[in-house]
């Protein structure tokens, strides 16, 4: 099963107190593809670079099981660039620079091999792109998942709302989920949120974990403690992209492949979180992956 991913494929400069990166492959698409290649070919990738983006990059990603049939290239255009620096508990950042550049007029365009895909993953976006992908699709897929941020809730709320109502899984943080909903407890915030249109929801917790949500139903997975995190850029992208690769891969949307599927997708976030930019995803294989499930498994294993 094809997943097809939309998001930004980016250059980066990340700071955080372990050092710095610069002009690095960054964009969310970036990380959804490198974390759901390791489950699932192709991944279908709808984005939009400028003629600046490094060939080895595109190379890398086909070379993964990526198809770069949907991503644009605008002549003499530059890609979208992003700038953040981590604070010293690696938990907020600020983001010192943004430059949409090629992403300012992206109109994505769905090709027809990737129309009947049942698997989509949208990533963090303008609200109305996201709905324009949707829009392009032959039939209604098994399962849409969205990522956003509280962004667009300040800018482009009713575009959101209207998304939201015609998709499967929306993923989003702690603080994204109390300010969407206006309510602080998150399990209040969940009944809130599932009203606006998904079956079910995903709320991370940075290193505390992930919720996820369906009816009266909660999983609470946890998150690895690591010796050391020393970028926390993509590990979002990373946790989206692992998840639904890894449901595309098992096609199976049931609450009980869910909760694997957020721990895979934790895993995978667990790894890129231990180098700069998408540099850990590059080296991974299916056994690293397979004995740090383990781990998140043995975590919480209690014998009553
Ligand atoms: P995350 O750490 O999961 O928020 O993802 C970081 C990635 O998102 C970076 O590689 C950035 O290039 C990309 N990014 C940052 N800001 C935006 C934005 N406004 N729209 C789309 N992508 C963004």
């Amino acid at each position: 099963m094809p997943l097809l991913a939309v998001g930004t494929l980016a250059y980066d400069d990340v700071y955080t107190p372990y050092g710095e990166a610069k002009m690095i492959q960054g964009g969310s698409c970036s990380y959804i593809a490198m974390a759901a290649a390791q489950f699932v070919e192709p991944v279908q990738i709808v984005s939009v670079i400028g003629e600046d983006f490094k060939e080895e990059y595109l190379t890398d990603l086909k070379r993964r099981g990526a198809d770069l049939e949907g991503v644009e290239t605008i002549a003499g255009g530059k890609s979208f660039y992003w700038a953040g620096r981590y604070h010293d508990d690696m938990m907020g950042r600020d983001t010192l620079d943004t430059q949409l550049n090629v992403l300012a007029d992206f109109d994505p365009k769905v090709p027809e091999s990737y129309r009947r895909t049942d698997y989509i993953m949208l990533g963090n976006l303008t609200p109305a792109v996201q709905s324009r992908v949707l829009d392009q699709l032959d039939h209604r897929p098994k399962l849409v998942a969205l990522d956003t941020m509280n962004f667009w809730m300040d800018v482009a709320l009713d575009d959101l709302k209207a998304v939201l109502k015609r998709i499967d899984v929306l993923i989003i943080n702690d603080e994204e989920a109390r300010q969407l909903s206006g309510e602080l407890s998150l399990l209040t915030a969940a009944a809130k949120i599932v009203e606006m249109g998904p079956k079910n929801l995903i709320i991370k917790k940075g290193e505390h974990g992930a919720l996820l949500f369906e009816g009266d139903r909660v999983f609470s997975a946890p998150a690895l403690l690591l010796p050391e995190v020393v970028d926390p850029t993509g590990a979002g992208d990373t946790f989206a992209g692992g998840l639904m690769g890894y449901l595309a891969a098992s096609d199976d949307t049931s609450f009980e492949n869910l909760k694997r599927a957020v721990i895979y997708g934790s895993a995978m976030a667990s790894f890129v979180v231990e180098d700069f930019g998408p540099r850990r995803l590059r080296e991974l294989d299916r056994a690293q992956i397979d004995e740090r499930v383990e781990r998140f498994v043995s975590l919480t294993n209690v014998a009553l």
